[in-house]
């Protein structure tokens, strides 16, 4: 059974729309647009499904909701007040004593800030719960950050940040760098200061996923497995240990993506999203690549396509499914890659094992 269950559920992130506004070349919706592309500007979760998705009776122990996926603009999505308006409405009250404290219901909200007006960002500063966060990704100081966030610009961004920070917005600038920005570092940094973000971040453009901070990662040092989930190595005996960050580093934390699936972690929303679309929607094309990744693709395969879908099972008969207790399954004896690469790490195994083969 996978280890965080309705009741554990701490945190969860939400994908709220399949629009966006611009086209970063990095991103999901550039890289793999042959598995996504056919999905992207088609739908918004709304209030009625967060509704009926997201009970309070369930969700006990439910304190932050971080709006961040892999193909998103959350203030893409028309039904976003409405959403927040759900959440102040059925989970802020239970934590309204902790505010003093700088603690309370968490709302965090990952924008490229270049859409609305400043109106509109000054409204959801009001809208926000006390304890909060909206992340602007900003890639430079001036227009350089248009470079990489093809189709926004600079100015509209810092007016739509400034005007959410003047409101009693709190804000943070996260800046991705590349070549052509770094030199930009410094006085992006300064300029966060002087106009009143919370917070400045750097985040390196070649990190395994777009979606969270993983620098802790060392992706250099890890491969997949070739065989199993135990390996020889310099005459010892190593097996693979997975630490799911889902259910430590990052809280007791679940992803649901804008197709209303349940998936347990960004980095396999990617996954969970092509498999979908393919299966769905392009039963013409050739198989995504991770049809080749044999554990993956057998749970896959043995799930009906509903199998993670809120719009025909809850959210508890999901985390308590077969689908979910397959991958925590597979980390004990071949994990599958993805799983490896974010979370996996070797270690010197004492324990016994018994081989077929020795
Ligand atoms: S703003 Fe985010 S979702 Fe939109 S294209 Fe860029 S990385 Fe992708
Ligand atoms: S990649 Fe696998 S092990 Fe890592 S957080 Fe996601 S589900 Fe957990």
């Amino acid at each position: 059974m996978w280890s965080v269950q309705i009741e554990d559920v701490e945190a969860i992130d939400i994908e709220c729309t399949t629009f966006c506004n611009l086209r970063c070349p990095e991103c999901l919706r550039e890289i793999d647009k042959d598995w996504v592309g056919s999905v992207l500007n088609s739908t918004h979760i709304t209030r009625e499904n967060c509704e009926e998705w997201f009970n309070p009776d369930d969700l006990v122990n439910f304190n932050e909701l971080r709006f961040c996926g892999a193909i998103d603009e959350a203030a893409a999505n028309p039904h976003l007040f409405d959403i927040l308006n759900y959440f102040n409405e059925a989970f802020v009250p239970r934590y309204e004593h902790l505010t003093n404290n700088g603690a309370g219901f968490f709302i965090d909200i990952r924008t490229n800030g270049s859409l609305k007006t400043t109106a509109w960002w000054e409204k959801l500063a009001h809208i926000l719960p006390p304890n909060h966060r909206v992340v602007f990704g900003i890639d430079g100081a001036d227009e350089v950050s248009e470079i990489y966030r093809i189709g926004s610009k600079f100015k509209k961004v810092i007016n739509n940040a400034t005007a959410f920070i003047k409101a009693g917005g709190l804000a943070a600038w996260q800046f991705i760098e590349f070549e052509h920005n770094e030199h930009q570092i410094e006085e992006a940094r300064q300029k966060s200061i002087d106009l009143g973000f919370r917070a400045f971040s750097v985040m390196s453009s070649s990190r395994s996923d777009r979606s969270g901070d993983v620098k802790h990662v060392d992706v250099s040092s890890i491969k997949p497995p070739k065989s199993d989930s135990v390996i020889m190595k310099a005459g010892k005996k190593e097996r693979i240990e997975i630490t799911c960050e889902n259910q430590t580093v990052m809280g007791k934390r679940i992803l649901i993506n804008s197709l209303g699936l349940v998936t347990p972690c960004c980095f396999l929303n990617g996954f969970i999203h092509m498999p979908f679309n393919y299966k769905m929607k392009n039963p013409e094309n050739d198989p995504p690549f991770y049809f080749s990744e044999p554990v993956w693709n057998k749970i896959w395969q043995k799930h009906p396509d509903t199998a993670l879908s809120l719009h025909h099972n809850t959210l508890k008969e999901i985390l308590a499914g077969d689908f979910f207790s397959d991958i925590e399954t597979s980390w004990k004896t071949k994990p599958i890659e993805r799983c490896y690469e974010v979370c996996g790490k070797r270690v010197v195994d004492s324990t016994k094992y018994l081989f077929k083969n020795e």
